[in-house]
């Protein structure tokens, strides 16, 4: 009995050989510099941030070079597989309009590279390992979990290296006759692969953002099929990137330490070993310490939070790209209209450290993104996020669209616009007092007027505010005229006029609009005052003033 035999009983189903295989993927059209990419998340669970940041990358990359991107779902890991989270995570990068132009893509596929579910793919990881059991270079091994707790103990015992390797390899030097009979008997095994490499040795290796680097061989007999005929990370990463034909790996650091048995699988496998970007993880301070964004303690980590607070999601696009890049930041700024597209994402302008995720820069740009909507942009975007994450919004707008628009529009489209909201969850408690059942909701509370200014004053400075009120007036003008209102109840004209002279004054003109603007929205804080009355219109404006002078002084 050979190797032959042994590859044939193993795998009797498999007819194709790799030859066939490389026609039956060849290698793509595509002018030269274009970049071949990957996004290949595992359905786990959620849209990790991180993910979220090398699937940007890799999409601009391709997209940068006129290459491709596409996903491939690394779906070999069942016991750990979510339901639905595939395609979940296909939605979720669709909102941020990170769109693949091949391969998984939810609810089907496209592409000629596939199936891009790596569960489907059994067959073409076996055409490859079958050639390998053929060259002695992958054997079965039937050590079970127990065979490998005990030399995990001898190892630690001796002191060396932990691992699959060598000596301690004690299934590399099963015959091929035992090895058939054990498979015939029905014994579980799984197939490793048959390093040839010398810890000692050293390999080099090019990383996109790294540069050179010097790495200790693969020496590991790794596995390379699992018991229940399912690849591992590590071969399947080998035969998919290959067959796929993705010229540029663009995956987190972590991976970096287990290059050496990729480079190891793809020489013995005499496949053309891709570029390789390694790219830096998102951290965290926590308590003066750098970790890594964790799902379990941190909402961050979640793509969703971001979605449901209800950012926009541009805002951690650019954010994202400032931490990619350095130069980006000072780019958007300089650049504020043109698409992120026309920036070019540079390897060599990536971090090495992992980035801290830093939520204020993220609020910063999310506060600019938002000021510069337009007044409908911004409120199909919020009425879009109102209809999944906030009814009591979605209600407010629904009521009236054009008067939301108009509240919307308050000092924008403008050079300075203002800068109200960070998100749109904070859209809702801003505006409410616009609406009649919120404002009298809201004046329910304690009402902040100034107790240093008798009642009577207030109420004839607002009656007589509301009877003469000319809504016609400019801003300007408008502002005017509050200034002689308050004189003739005996406020300055202005703050400093007031400091200089306070026994003459009961106050300045900044009390009288602290008195209508806590009439009319209940608060001390609200947007420009001109523009409150503007929307309001005259009637609810006296009936609110009305109401005031009845019940509220
Ligand atoms: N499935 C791997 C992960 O989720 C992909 C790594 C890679 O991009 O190669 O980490």
């Amino acid at each position: 009995m050979n190797n032959n035999d042994l590859a044939e009983l193993l795998f009797p189903e498999i007819n194709e050989t790799i030859e066939d295989l490389e026609k039956r993927f060849p290698k793509r059209d595509l002018p030269s510099g274009a970049l071949v990419t990957r996004f290949a998340p595992s359905p786990t669970g959620f849209l990790h941030t991180g993910s979220l940041f090398t699937s940007l990358i890799a999409h601009k990359f391709a997209k940068d070079t006129k290459g491709l991107f596409y996903i491939r779902l690394e779906d070999t890991d069942t016991k750990r597989e979510i339901e639905g989270s595939g395609v979940d995570l296909l939605r979720q990068l669709k909102e941020f309009e990170i769109i693949p132009s091949e391969g998984y893509l939810g609810d089907h596929e496209e592409g000629n590279y596939g199936p891009y579910k790596q569960s489907e793919r059994a067959s073409i990881y076996k055409t490859v390992i079958k050639q390998l059991v053929r060259d002695g270079k992958a054997y079965p091994c039937f050590c079970s979990q127990k065979d490998l707790e005990d030399l995990r103990s001898e190892q630690e015992k001796n002191k060396v290296t932990p691992g699959y390797y060598g000596e301690y390899a004690k299934c590399r030097n099963i015959s091929v006759d035992e090895a058939i009979e054990r498979i015939k008997n029905g014994e579980p095994y799984v197939i490793r692969f048959r390093s040839s490499g010398n810890h000692n040795n050293k390999v080099k290796v090019h990383d996109l953002i790294r540069g050179d680097l010097e790495l200790s061989e693969n020496n590991q007999d790794i596995v390379i099929l699992k018991s229940d005929g399912l690849p591992t990370y590590h071969f399947a990463h080998a035969v998919d990137d290959h067959f796929m034909r993705t010229n540029c790996v663009t995956r987190g650091e972590e991976w970096l330490s287990s290059l050496p048995i990729h480079i190891e699988l793809f020489n013995t496998l005499g496949f053309e070993l891709p570029m390789y970007a390694h790219l830096p993880v998102i951290m965290k301070l926590d308590n003066g310490n750098r970790r890594k964004l964790s799902k379990r303690k941190d909402d961050e980590a979640a793509v969703s939070f971001f979605l449901k607070d209800g950012y926009p999601f541009e805002a951690l696009i650019e954010y994202l790209l400032t931490i990619a890049n350095s130069n980006f930041e000072e780019w958007k700024a300089e650049n504020r209209d043109k698409s992120n597209d026309e920036f070019k994402l540079s390897f060599e302008k990536m971090s090495l450290d992992g980035a801290l995720f830093d939520i204020m820069k993220l609020k910063f740009i999310s506060k600019e993104l938002l000021s510069r909507m337009n007044k409908v942009e911004i409120t199909n975007r919020a009425l879009n996020w109102a209809k999944v994450y906030d009814e009591k919004l979605l209600d407010l707008i629904s009521r009236d669209k054009d008067y939301f628009v108009s509240i919307m529009n308050i000092e924008r489209e403008k050079e300075n616009p203002r800068k109200d909201y960070e998100k749109f969850s904070d859209m809702f408690n801003a505006i409410k007092f616009f609406y009649e059942d919120y404002y009298l909701e809201l004046m329910n509370n304690e009402l902040p007027f100034n107790p240093f200014i008798s009642k009577d004053v207030f109420k004839n400075l607002l009656k007589e505010f509301s009877d003469t009120l000319d809504l016609a007036l400019d801003e300007q003008a408008w502002f005017n005229s509050l200034k002689e209102l308050g004189t003739k109840y005996g406020f300055a004209e202005s703050n400093k006029i007031y400091k200089q002279n306070k026994d003459m004054y009961i106050g300045h003109v900044g009390d009288v609009a602290e008195l209508l603007r806590i009439t009319l929205t209940s608060s001390k804080q609200s947007p420009n005052l001109y523009y409150v009355l503007q929307i309001l219109g005259k009637d609810k404006i006296a009936k609110r003033i009305d109401y005031v002078i009845n019940d509220k002084l």
